[in-house]
């Protein structure tokens, strides 16, 4: 669990959070959108200690953020960045990064964190591909590497930035499976997601950020009973029950 309280923080004199409170929960997927510039990536760098806090504190598993030394934090918080530059390396080595925070001098990979990566590997069905070079994977299977990544670092707080960005409607579709499955798992999973439709169908719950505040927070169904996307991005998103469950889509507000 990640609890933020009247947090302000920013690029010296640039504060960007005013004043923002934000809780997400052990074993929920919370979702936070906003357009560009509203501070969603500042709020994730506050988050993992990447910025400084010039007021309000921010707590994981109630342990103050900026009380805890990097290699404490990362024990707590796996943090998959937005865009990431491709490692040339093979997809079994990056796996085993996430052991990385666990290692004492001289930073040698012992018995047991071949043994965790390993079996992240396994939990993401990619151990066949250890051994290739995460250049020659697609963006799905890379994904998954990323996500094994994460999970061998054994933190109960799980944070990605737009991790939907590189992947095909397919892989999306797979993704959301994979991030359910970590939140069933007991893990606190933190998303910024520009996507707001698929933002309702995995979500618990969402936090819109505008101009540098949470502007509104509540459950999928909270959101669209509000107006919100329509401050936001001028769109009306509208729900639809199917075979397959709630259905989303966007009515734009000038054809009704
Ligand atoms: P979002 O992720 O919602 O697009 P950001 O948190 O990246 O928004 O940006 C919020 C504000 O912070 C913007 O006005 C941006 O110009 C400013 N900002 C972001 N990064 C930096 C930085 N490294 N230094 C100074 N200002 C920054």
């Amino acid at each position: 669990m990640i609890e933020v309280k009247n947090v302000c923080a920013g690029y010296g004199r640039n504060q960007v959070l005013h004043d923002v409170n934000f809780v997400a929960e052990q074993g929920k997927i919370t979702v936070i959108i906003g357009s560009n510039g509203s501070g969603k990536s500042t709020l994730l760098k506050a988050l993992l200690g990447l910025v400084p806090v010039n007021g309000g504190n921010i707590t994981v598993e109630g342990a103050a953020v900026n009380e805890m030394t990097r290699a404490e934090l990362a024990k707590k918080i796996a943090y998959l960045p937005q865009g990431k530059n491709i490692a040339d390396i093979s997809a079994g080595r990056m796996v085993l990064h996430g052991r990385f925070p666990y290692l004492k001098y001289p930073r040698k990979y012992r018995e047991e964190d071949y043994r965790i990566a390993e079996e992240a590997m396994k939990q993401m069905g990619i151990s066949s591909f250890a051994g290739k070079q995460m250049a020659e994977l697609s963006g799905g299977m890379r994904q998954k590497v990323y996500i094994a990544m994460a999970l061998a670092q054994q933190t109960p707080v799980i944070v990605m930035d737009e991790p939907t960005t590189y992947l095909d409607i397919g892989q999306q579709l797979k993704f959301s499976g994979l991030i359910k499955q970590l939140s069933e798992s007991r893990k606190t999973v933190i998303l910024v997601l520009h996507d707001i439709l698929l933002a309702l169908k995995i979500s618990d719950k969402i936090a819109a950020m505008k101009d540098g505040k949470i502007f509104r927070c509540g459950t999928p169904e909270e959101m669209l009973a509000s107006d919100i996307f329509y401050t936001l991005y001028g769109v009306k998103v509208k729900a639809v029950q199917t075979d397959a469950g709630m259905q989303y889509y966007y009515e734009f507000a000038d054809t009704e």
